[in-house]
This record gives C-alpha cells, structure tokens and sequence, in this order.
C-alpha cells in the first residue's frame, strides 16, 4: 500500500464514487452528464450492488418492475422490457448491465476494487481516497453509494473453521450455482432471503432443516408473466408512475388506504384485506390502512388475518404454531413468498425454532443444537446484513481533524437528511443512515430522488462558484431527533429487526431508516433546496 503517499502525485478527478449498483449507476450518469471527471469503485467484479451478490435460489425483487426501474431516460424506457412483475435477480442484473452498456457507463468503473479509506484534506480541500490496490486518488466531491444491505453476518457460534459441511452466505453465492439435489442442508434464517432459499430448494434436497429464530408475516406473491400489451401500458404511463411513486408514502404505486383499520365493521375490514391480499404484493403492508403501524389495537385485525392465512397452509398444527409471528405485523420487514408455508408439510422438512432448541456450534458433520446434533452437506446463511451503518465499516473515513464517521456513529448515525454529516464536508451519502432508502421506500424511488438531490446541489455549487459544502451541526441533530420522532409514533421501535440495529449484538438501538414516507421525505429535502440549502454550510 502506498499510504505514505501524500497525494500530491495522486490522479485527480472531480467526483469519486463508490459502488455500482443501482444507486451509483444513477449517480455516475448523473456526474458525468454535470461535466465532471469522475471515477466509480466497485468492490464486485461487475456492476449491480445486491444483484450481483445475491444470487442464491429464488432470489427476486419485491418491487413492481413498473417503479423498480430508472425514469431518467425516455429511451431507456421505450427499450427495456421487464417479462414479468416481479423480476428475478438474474433479470435485475441483466437490467444493469444493459443501463451500464447503454450509456457507456463501464469505462468510469474500476471493478474488483474496494476502497479502504477516505481522509478529508482541510488544507487542499479535497478528499484523499485510498483503494486496497494501494491506488490514491484525490477529489473535491466523494460519494458513497455503497448500498444498505452489503456487510454479512455469520453467527457467532464456535467450530465454523472445523465444521465439513460448505457453507454458502445468500449473498456471496457461487456465480456457477449449487447442485442440491440429493443433499442434506440446513438453512439458518428465515428473513426475506432465508424464505426465498427454502421455498426454491425444499423440493430437490434429500432434506431440508430450517433454523428459525423469528418467523415472519410473508404474503403470497403474485407475479404474472408481462406481455406487449402491458410494455406499451407502462410506456404510456411511464411518467404518470413515476410522478405517483413521489407521491406515496413508499415509493411505490400504492397509496395508504387513509381510513383507519378501526373504523369500519369486522366484514368491511375483512372483504377489504381478502381484496388486498389478492393483489398479491406489498400493497398488503405499505397500501393498507394507514394507522397498523400506528396502533396496536388497529394491527392487531389485520396481524390476525395473516396468521390466519399461515394457519391454514401448515398440516401439522405445531409446525404452524411455532410459524407464527407475535409481534405487530408489517413492523419488520414483509416478506412475498410462493409456496414457502406449504414446505412444511414436506416430509423432507424440519423447522427448528432456535428460542426452543439453540444453536450450540458449528461441529464436524453439522450444527449442534440443545436437543442434539443435525448433519448437513451444506449450510446456508441466510442471516442477513449488519446494515447501512455497517457498510461503512469497512472503510476509514475520516473528516476534519481526522475525525472518524465510523466513530462518531458508533451511539447514534448522524446524517442530516441522510446524505451528508458534519464535519465531512462534500462526502455526499447516497441510501445513507436516516435516509428512507433503508426501511420503507422502493429503493430506487428514494435513491433517486437522493441521486437527484446531489446532482442538482453540486450543480448549484458550480454554479455559485462555490466549492464546499456540510452541514452545521445542530441542522443533523434536528433532523436525527425528527427522524427519531417520527419512528416512536410508530410500533417499530419496540419489534427487534435489522431496522433497528437489533439484528447485530452491541448495535445502537437507533432506527437506520426515514419512516416519515417517501413523499414527505422529498418534500423536505426540495424545501431545504429552495430556501438556499437550508441547515447547509457553503463555502
Ligand atoms: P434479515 O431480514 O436480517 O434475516 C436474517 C435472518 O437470519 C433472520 O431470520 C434472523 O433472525 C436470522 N438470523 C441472523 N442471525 C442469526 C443467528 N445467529 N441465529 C439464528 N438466526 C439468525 O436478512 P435478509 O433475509 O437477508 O433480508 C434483509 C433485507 O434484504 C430484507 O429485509 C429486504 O429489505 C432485503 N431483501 C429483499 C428481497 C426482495 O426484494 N425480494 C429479498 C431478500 C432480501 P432474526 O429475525 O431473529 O434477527
């Protein structure tokens, strides 16, 4: 590594990236359109974030493929054709590579390349990136699009390094596939990824364990096929949608329902969620009834109507049981899922609830359990992320006076807006902390309209002839302490979920994500734009 270079025979250019994934495409097309040099990292050996690493089985996006796309060019949309509602993760990518080809994307991107540190020079007034190659690069603006979900998390049992079984983490999958078929496998992990696995190998395994620490309220996917007709539709409709999903609190094509769950009969209430339910997508979490995550006594109705939905697909009424969630629904996460209930009436399948029966350690031919040991060919680690804060870890990124970020979010990730921190002037955060990107917002809605809002700020510095620009500090505090606010009307502070840092022992509990809604959240941010970058400091 090079790192006793100070820079000063380092390539310069205007913009530093990282990731290339569906945020920092965006990004790079925007950056490079503003006239400015620019340089992507990507620690992947291609472009698209999570679909290039999260290829395990059954992998799918629970987003609409009518709003998980980007509206920036009229062409783009006229030629991509999406073949089905929900795309699968190979569709995705495939999606991806196209944007990068389309618009010559690739050339800007040095894949396989991690950046390790990140120090703000206060005399230049530049950034000093480092990548793991030991390549230094100094810029004026640096940002990250690093993703929300990219840090794996193994559980911290013992005996993983003498264990024979392969194990596989959902998102660092063999690009080649694996061949299960006639194997005994254990999946730990029944998140959004862990159900996608076990509903996609349950038929070819010789057998299948689940290891269960909290079951979830997923709802039927359904996903039909998309034809000529439905293209032109959605060609037609194109900016109609986009101009909805700035609308709506998720950045989806769903508005809340503004009735209250409360205030109509128990068979209004239930014709209305057997019509939700049939749509079968998110709508039955982010177009229901506005106050279920407001109030317990109106989620409870509609956290029963799922049980009851998940009751009824199990045969063994203790496997449905153990299968069912207690906390209030829609507070985590909601998975889609296609056939996963039915699994556990396969007499290939086990589920172990690990609250009953814990996870010891990793052995020689398994995982040992309170009740006793369990041999697998293969174990899967569908154990999800140490999220959005957690990206960051891996990376030195250090502000005025060599102030770590790292450190200065270990109690509580300050980013106001969700895009910059004080202190860190022109590090522009893309899906950082506080951002709505992580918990309640179509990705790319949210990380578009924060790619949109960089965009139009650094043209606005160009313009003003102005180089330099953070918050101050009380303006992120405010914005935390909205943030916070906003989350403790809701009944999400109380679940355990990786929204909440839950997920990773000795985590802050402290919500990652903007709850207050997509559309609000960009009301905001334009408000802050017009009134001369309000809570900003320029230079
Ligand atoms: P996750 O939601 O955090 O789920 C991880 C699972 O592993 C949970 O069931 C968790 O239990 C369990 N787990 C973790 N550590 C464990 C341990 N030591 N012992 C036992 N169980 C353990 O992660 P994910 O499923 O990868 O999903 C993360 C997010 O990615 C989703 O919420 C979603 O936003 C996104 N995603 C989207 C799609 C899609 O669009 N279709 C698909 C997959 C993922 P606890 O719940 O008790 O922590």
């Amino acid at each position: 590594m090079s790192s006793a270079n100070s820079g000063a025979d380092a390539r310069t250019v205007d913009v530093v990236i990282v990731g290339a994934g569906f945020a920092g495409l965006h990004l790079l097309y925007r950056m490079r359109e503003l006239g400015l040099s620019v340089q992507s990292f990507e620690a992947g050996g291609d472009v698209g974030g999570t679909w290039y690493w999260n290829r395990y089985p059954g992998a799918r996006c629970d987003s609409p493929s009518s709003s998980y796309q980007y509206f920036f060019s009229r062409e783009l949309l006229e030629e991509w054709q999406w073949s089905q509602r929900f795309p699968p993760q190979s569709e995705a990518l495939a999606y991806l590579n196209y944007v990068a080809d389309r618009f010559d994307l690739r050339d800007h991107i040095q894949f396989d390349t991690r950046v390790v540190s990140a120090h703000y020079d206060e005399d230049r007034d530049r950034w000093r990136i480092e990548t793991d190659a030991g390549e230094i690069l100094v810029t004026r603006f640096f940002i990250s699009a690093i993703g929300v979900l990219t840090e794996p998390l193994v559980p911290d049992l013992p005996g993983q390094d003498k264990a024979r079984p392969k194990f596989l983490h959902t998102c660092r999958w063999p690009h080649g596939g694996v061949d299960f078929r006639g194997k005994r496998v254990g999946v730990i992990g029944t998140g959004a990824t862990g159900i996608q696995v076990i509903q996609s190998i349950a038929g070819e395994v010789a057998s299948l364990t689940v290891f269960q620490r909290t079951p979830n309220y997923a709802i039927p996917i359904r996903n039909p096929a998309l034809d000529e007709t439905d293209w032109q539709t959605r060609r037609d409709q194109a900016d109609a949608t986009h101009a909805l999903t700035h609308e709506t609190f998720s950045g989806f094509e769903y508005h809340l329902n503004p009735q209250s769950a409360l205030d109509v009969s128990d068979s209004e209430r239930r014709a209305y969620l057997e019509e939700l339910w049939a749509d079968g997508s998110l709508s039955f979490w982010v177009g229901n009834y506005h106050d279920i995550l407001a109030s317990e006594a109106a989620n409870a109705p509609v956290a029963e109507f799922v049980r009851e939905k998940i009751r009824a697909r199990v045969d063994d009424p203790a496997t449905a049981e153990k299968l069912m969630p207690d906390y209030p629904y829609g507070s985590r996460r909601v998975p889609l899922e296609n056939g996963y209930f039915e699994v556990y009436n396969q007499d290939n399948v086990t589920l172990i609830d690990v609250n009953e029966d814990p996870m010891q350690a990793f052995t020689e031919q398994g995982i040992r359990t309170a009740s006793g040991e369990h041999k697998f060919d293969y174990i899967v680690l569908a154990t999800g992320f140490d999220a959005v804060t957690g990206s960051y870890s891996r990376i030195d990124i250090r502000g005025r006076d060599g102030a770590s970020l790292n450190a200065k979010w270990a109690q509580r990730p300050l980013a106001y807006l969700g895009i910059q921190s004080a202190g860190f002037p022109n590090l522009f955060m893309v899906t950082g902390p506080t951002a709505p990107t992580t918990a309640f917002c179509n990705y790319p809605t949210c990380g578009g309209m924060q790619v949109e809002w960089v965009t139009d700020c650094i043209r606005h510095l160009t313009r003003q002839g102005l180089t330099r620009i953070e918050p101050e500090p009380a303006a992120e505090v405010e914005w935390a302490d909205h943030v916070d606010e906003v989350a403790n009307m809701t009944l999400i502070p109380a679940t355990k979920s990786w929204w909440m840092g839950s997920n990773v022992g000795g985590k802050a509990h402290s919500v990652l994500g903007y709850i207050g809604g997509a559309n609000e959240y960009k009301r905001i941010c334009d408000e802050v734009a017009a009134e001369n970058y309000k809570g900003f400091e320029t230079a």
